[in-house]
């Protein structure tokens, strides 16, 4: 067995993979994806010069003394609304009714709001019919008129590759008229249990049996992290079991393999010999707590597949998944940051992390009296699912801390943000 800090086994595990290659898809599809090329617009966002309000389109040299006082009768020569452009200039002396996001018309340079005309002060009528508007305050040359190409210039990269779309860049992408585009390929993630003691949850329990939980952690998890899961089921014990579960993986066309069990020390489970036989693996044990033991290697099929082979131990399987196949499906997906956000947040009660090894302690943080707290989700132990279903974060303790008191500010790496 080999011993390996949580760093360099991570380290190791990164260097095999890489963004995979694009694909074009309908650009509502590239949401959470990364770009895989420049989107460049080809025209001015905005096209034209537009209102920014609804007024009236004036030439500000008419209006540079107007005031309540000493209103600037303009004579109205029409009206523009949104999707229409006016037939009329706007001459010296007159002006012309404008709805926001209208094309301003030639001649005027600005826009005065109705509220500061006297269409805005008058109670009466929609101010369609007037011959005539006063304006009661000189504006700036210019205001409430949006430039043409103000937001984005013809020719502009807009969003450069490596970008990650969010709803805005679907926005973006929609206002220059970009309806493909090409992101790079969710990753195909094979999922296998293993072991003799697992049954499916359609399944009766009998004795000595438990339920397959990891496999539909893991895929959760997989769709989460933005990889499409391939699920093969249970593997028995055995070597003709298994080493067709992986092959029917291979042939899927998975990118990486995550196995779960069967990768401890003194593990009576074939998962070693059959993971050896179909390629070259690493075994270690990994200097965390929950998650020691984990294998890792590449398997050799029509292309060399990358597997990890989680511990069995449904806790340290998840973590073992955030520490270390989240990160390589990100990798997968083009991005390039995987670190959680954290948060400062005052511990309510003391931890110990006795074992020497980097402790994952599940924690829920909640906001409290302006500040977070946080608190531990009770029993720790390795097979205690329900202490990651209640966590919201974990308190990431180093090897060589062996006490963390309550009272002390930690930072907590947040897995979720629920919104209640
Ligand atoms: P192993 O790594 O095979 O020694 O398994 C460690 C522990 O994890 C044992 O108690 C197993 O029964 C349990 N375990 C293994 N696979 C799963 C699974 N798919 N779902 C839930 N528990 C599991
Ligand atoms: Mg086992």
């Amino acid at each position: 067995m080999n011993y390996i800090s949580v760093e360099d086994a991570r380290a190791y595990i990164l260097k095999h993979f890489a963004p995979l290659e694009p694909e074009r898809v309908p650009m509502l599809e590239a949401l959470d994806r990364v770009l895989a090329e420049d989107v460049i617009s080809e025209l001015n966002v905005p096209p034209f010069n537009n209102s920014a309000m609804d007024g009236y389109a004036v030439r500000a040299a008419d209006i540079v003394h107007a005031a309540p006082d000493r209103p600037a009768a303009l004579r109205v020569i029409g009206d523009v609304a949104a999707g229409y452009v006016a037939t009329r200039a706007v001459e010296p002396g007159t002006a012309m009714r404008i709805m926001t996001g209208a094309p301003l018309p030639s001649g005027a340079d600005t826009v005065v709001r109705f509220e500061e005309t006297s269409e805005g002060v008058e109670t009466r009528g929609t101010g369609k019919d007037r011959d005539t508007v006063e304006i009661l305050k000189a504006v700036q040359r210019g205001d409430n008129v949006r430039a043409a190409g103000e937001d984005i210039h013809a020719g502009e990269v807009v969003l450069p590759r490596g970008t990650l779309v969010r709803p805005p860049e679907i926005g973006v992408m929609a206002s220059v008229g970009k309806k493909e585009v090409a992101v790079h390929r969710r990753p195909r993630v094979a999922i296998l249990a293993t072991g003799d003691e697992l049954v499916d949850i359609d399944e009766p329990i009998t004795p000595g049996k438990i339920r397959n939980s990891n496999e539909y952690g893991n895929a959760a998890a997989v769709v989460r992290a933005g990889g499409i899961p391939i699920r093969l089921g249970i593997a028995r014990d055995n070597i003709a079991d298994l080493t067709s579960k992986i092959r029917a993986g291979l042939d899927a066309g998975a990118d990486l393999f995550l196995t779960s069990a069967g990768v401890s020390v003194g593990d009576y489970d074939m998962v070693k010999d059959v993971l050896n036989a179909e390629g070259a693996m690493h075994f270690w044990q990994v200097n965390m707590k929950p998650g020691k033991p984990l294998a890792f290697g590449v398997l050799r099929g029509k292309k060399d597949v990358p597997l990890l082979g989680l511990p069995g131990n449904p806790v340290s399987a998840m973590m073992s998944f955030e520490i270390f196949a989240r990160p390589a499906i990100l990798t997968m997906l083009g991005k390039t940051r995987f670190e959680r956000p954290t948060v400062q947040a005052v511990l309510e009660e003391s931890v110990t992390n006795t074992a020497n090894r980097r402790n994952f302690i599940r924690v829920r943080v909640e906001k409290r009296d302006g500040g977070y707290v946080a608190r531990t989700t009770g029993e720790q132990g390795s097979g205690i699912l329900t202490s990651v279903s209640r966590a919201n974060g974990l308190l990431v303790i180093p090897e060589d801390v062996t006490l963390v008191r309550a009272g002390d500010r930690v930072d907590i790496q947040m897995l979720d943000w629920p919104e209640w």
